[in-house]
């Protein structure tokens, strides 16, 4: 599938009618979301991606007040996720003593 916002939010009008997967309130100017956030790609090389996160499959309608409370928690994990990384470059940093 061709990643383009409109295609993608006219296949997925079509396919949920605009309905909530949350609450199944119809959203006229619904959220077309990822279902696993594709942050949890974003420090991952080319290979090693999950590509499954593109797919419909990972797509859903969300209402505008349910897509803003799922971002909320999104962005709280994006913000451990940058943590843990960070944690990883000081670990890697570190000289290995034993050899
Ligand atoms: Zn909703």
């Amino acid at each position: 599938m061709i990643y383009d916002g409109k295609t993608i939010r006219d296949y997925i009008r079509k396919r949920d009618y605009g309905e909530c997967a949350y609450c199944g309130d119809y959203d006229a100017r619904f959220q077309v979301d990822h279902i696993k956030p594709l942050y949890e790609q974003k420090y991952k090389t080319t290979k090693k991606v999950d590509w499954s996160y593109w797919d419909e499959r990972n797509l859903q309608t969300l209402c505008r007040k349910c897509h803003k409370e799922k971002t909320k928690e999104d962005v709280g994990r994006l913000a451990e996720l940058k943590r843990n990384k960070k944690k990883v470059k000081i670990i890697e940093k570190k000289p290995l003593l034993c050899h």
